[in-house]
């Protein structure tokens, strides 16, 4: 398994840093995971195989998660030749079937329709996916309504993405020990909001968690003043990295 971070940043932009995108090469699937403004741009930059994506997962319906997806679809039906043949998966909680029949309505019905299979899959927490040697499993966080993290798990291998969430230990619990814990970190401890997550509270996740290592995203521009790795370092002592767009790794078994 493989992981490549494409948008570390939010809707408040950032010159380094795209809306949220996550690129995983698990089993046989090529998925991307949320696909907000900049992924097009960010799959190009780093050379990655977007003509082949298999599935395209979405965690949440805010704009900066899946505003790139009708420029994806568009670019598989004008963007290359032979225009795709394959079928594009997308996945996400219950609502995205319609979110893509009101995309289409704004923009035409090739967002559905776009000469080639747009499989559209909605999962309820609980549920798992099956990416062909690998599994996807979706966990309900506080965010927006239909709000839902990520697990993509590999032989032994277990990847957790938080997603956009506020403070719940639940999640803490349910990421426990995985082998990469990607969490979001929005806000310093000045600006909280129950929708997002401090240092603070990142910190407090890591330490319920004990993922084998922690990679935070998601910084809106405030927090990047803060001493992050030092407030996660307080209760955290595991390996961290604050990601910037083009962070790779990969799993080994
Ligand atoms: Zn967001
Ligand atoms: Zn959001």
């Amino acid at each position: 398994m493989k992981l490549t971070v494409l948008g570390t940043g939010t809707i408040a932009f950032s010159p380094k840093r795209s809306c949220a995108a996550y690129y995983v090469e698990a089993g046989d699937a090529r998925v991307l995971m949320d696909c907000g403004s900049g992924t097009t741009r960010r799959l190009a930059e780093l050379v990655i195989p977007w003509q082949t994506l298999t599935h395209v997962v979405l965690s949440h319906f805010h704009i900066d998660h899946h505003q790139d997806l009708p420029t994806l679809i568009f670019a598989g039906k004008y963007g290359m030749l032979p225009p795709r043949s394959a079928p594009l998966h997308v996945v996400g909680p219950v609502g995205t079937a319609d979110l893509l029949q009101r995309l289409a309505a704004a923009y035409g019905d090739w967002v559905t329709a776009p000469g080639y299979e747009i499989r559209i899959t909605e999962l309820t927490p609980g549920m798992m996916f099956d990416l062909g040697g690998a599994w996807l499993e979706p966990f309900k966080v506080p965010h927006t309504p239909e709000s839902v993290a990520y697990s993509i798990t590999e032989n032994s291998r277990r990847l957790v993405y938080s997603a956009d969430t506020g403070f719940d230990p639940a999640f803490a619990e349910w990421a426990r020990q995985c082998d990469l814990l990607v969490l979001e970190c929005s806000l310093p401890q000045t600006m909280a909001i129950p929708e997002h997550l401090t240092p603070e509270q990142c910190a407090e996740i890591a330490r319920r968690a004990e993922p084998k290592r922690l990679a935070l995203t998601h910084l809106y521009p405030p927090v990047e003043s803060v001493d992050i790795a030092g407030i996660i370092g307080r209760q955290y002592h595991g390996p961290m990295v604050i990601a910037h767009d083009g962070w790779s790794t990969t799993f080994e078994d």
